[in-house]
């Protein structure tokens, strides 16, 4: 439950809050989540009590209503942290409560959002399959018409939090040839969820297979109680979930580099500190300013999202640079710390492993480059001189 005082915090004095926690709690706190495999408990309470579940989601239905762009800027500063922390409420917040806040009945509105924003009901999004990656629109899980309701069967994989979420936003495809959307509760009958054995990053918080095998929903589980607009949703969802994934990238590479900026000043060689050398100033220096670009470029997507449509392909292209550009800054943060790099308990080696899936999830880089250059005639068509003040 969120506690009454944040709720009365302006948006500064929350940043601020968050700001601390993330100093104070979460990062001290990233080798124990890494002894004990998982996020502890008490942490994933506290980030409930602060709000984080609650950031994307308006007053109206429980959250703290701030604006995208403030939603970015507390994203570059809880993502300092392990992005594993992130992973923990980035599906609700992100993917599945947008959907259900556009498209959602009143009553699903009703009865998810709220616990949702409160952090007591966590959902996770379950839309990739064995045959549908990046061709996300390919999903063989079937939604069969029964009286009353639906009959779910199929196999998703790679879903973040399917291990332990309350409810699976689930993608299948319906007698009318279309995806459509559905809440299935993790505990009903037929749904059984494994997690990977090993993961290269993201340990602590495993992505899961979930296998439906005539799993029975009611109708009303059917989101927006229409059918075959269930890629339309995934999409609604996408575009927030692009934003925050940019941000985490520049949260992410925020602190390796301030990591490898510490290392640099602390460890000498050759009677110096490594800060002193050309050849690391130019890693650090060239660092610093793709992590401003990348910055300068999510918040600029973020405030056309909240003065109204989000900017789709301009939200593709930041999520591109952003998560190549943190990915660069781990490679370079792994250089300056050297066998450190590689070797022993370092954050450094383990965020450069986490910021990997960034390039994956969200949309492989590759796709995104595709449906830029697919758009550039018309979007170089329509670009305009950049705003002044
Ligand atoms: C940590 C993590 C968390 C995830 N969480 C979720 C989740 O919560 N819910 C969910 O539904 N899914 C989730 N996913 C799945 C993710 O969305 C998919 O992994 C992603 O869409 C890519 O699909 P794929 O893995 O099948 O790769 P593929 O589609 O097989 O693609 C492999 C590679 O081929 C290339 N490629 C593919 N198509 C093209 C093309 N048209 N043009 C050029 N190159 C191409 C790209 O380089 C791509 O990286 C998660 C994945 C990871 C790693």
């Amino acid at each position: 439950m969120i506690d009454p005082r944040v709720r009365t915090l302006d948006f500064e004095t929350y940043r601020q809050v968050i700001r601390d926690f993330t100093d104070d709690e979460l990062i001290p706190r990233e080798h124990e989540m890494v002894a004990a495999g998982a996020v502890p408990p008490d942490l994933v309470r506290r980030m409930s009590e602060l709000g984080l579940f609650g950031i994307t989601l308006p007053t109206s239905v429980g959250g703290l209503g701030w604006t995208v762009e403030q939603q970015v800027l507390l994203t570059f500063e809880f993502t300092r942290s392990s992005a594993v922390y992130r992973s923990r409420f980035s599906t609700s917040i992100g993917l599945a409560a947008q959907i259900l806040l556009e498209y959602g009945t009143d009553a699903q509105r009703e009865r998810y959002l709220p616990a949702m924003a409160a952090g007591e009901c966590v959902m996770a999004f379950a839309l990739t399959e064995e045959y549908a990656g990046s061709d996300a629109s390919a999903v063989r899980t079937t939604a069969t018409r029964t009286r009353g309701g639906y009959v779910i069967d199929g196999e998703k994989r790679y879903i973040t939090n399917g291990g332990w979420a309350d409810v699976l936003v689930v993608f299948a495809r319906t007698e009318d040839g279309g995806v459509s959307s559905f809440l299935v509760d993790r505990d009903t009958p037929g749904v059984q969820t494994r997690l990977p054995e090993l993961m290269n990053g993201h340990a602590e918080g495993p992505v899961a297979e979930v296998s439906l095998r005539g799993v029975r929903v009611d109708a009303d589980r059917l989101i927006g109680g229409v059918e075959g607009l269930g890629m339309t949703h995934a999409m609604r969802g996408i575009n927030q979930a692009r934003t925050h994934v940019a941000a985490t990238a520049v949260g992410q590479a925020t602190r390796l580099l301030t990591e490898a900026v510490r290392h640099a000043g602390e460890r000498e060689q050759f009677g110096q500190p490594l800060a002193e050398f050309g050849a690391v100033q130019a890693m650090l220096g060239r660092s610093y300013a793709e992590l401003e670009a990348g910055r300068s470029m999510i918040l600029d997507c973020a405030r056309e999202f909240d003065a109204g449509t989000p900017p789709r392909h301009r939200i593709s292209a930041a999520k591109l640079y952003c998560t190549e550009m943190a990915s660069v800054v781990a490679d370079r943060a792994v250089q300056v710390l050297g066998g450190a790099g590689i070797v022993g308990e370092h954050p450094v080696p383990r965020m450069w492993r986490d910021v990997r899936a960034l390039r994956i999830y969200e949309g492989a880089s590759q796709i995104h480059e595709r449906n830029l250059a697919r758009a550039l005639p018309t979007l170089l068509s329509t670009t305009q001189p950049a705003r002044v003040g």
